[in-house]
């Protein structure tokens, strides 16, 4: 999602933008991202940086960070963006940012259910589908 420097005013730009995973860079290992992202903000642009305020919206698939299965879970999130220019700098490229801050913020949080019961560290059993076969 590049954008060039000169296209945003000095009272910002909006931006309502659709992208896919691929045109933001995303690595499968990052996130599996389900449906193109809806990304709307706001852009401005001072003589060193460019900062957007964005919400993403969109579709993701994740590994419950317990027992591991696929979750899907749609979701809006708001980043703060904020990227250092040279006033030769004509494009900015915020698709990357978007990608980092989604892949930071959002990776490590899912459960595929509050109460996920995980996995057994011995059996490695899904405690959520069958009783460890451990003994106790
Ligand atoms: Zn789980
Ligand atoms: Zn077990």
């Amino acid at each position: 999602m590049k954008i060039k420097t000169k296209d945003i005013p000095k009272e910002g730009l909006e931006i309502k933008e659709t992208v896919t995973a691929d045109e933001l860079g995303f690595a499968i290992e990052d996130l599996k991202v389900l449906t193109p992202l809806k990304v709307v903000g706001e852009i401005e642009k001072t003589r060193s940086s460019v900062s957007a305020q964005v919400e993403v919206a969109g579709k993701y698939e994740f590994l419950c960070a317990r027992c591991l299965e696929p979750v899907t879970k749609q979701r809006k999130d708001e980043f703060d963006i904020h990227v250092e220019i040279e006033p030769t700098d004509d494009v900015v490229d915020l698709g990357e940012e978007i990608r980092q801050e989604l892949v930071v913020s959002l990776s490590p949080i899912v459960l595929c259910k509050e109460d996920c019961k995980g996995i057994c560290p011995s059996c490695g059993a899904n405690l959520n589908k069958e009783k460890c076969k451990c003994k106790k």
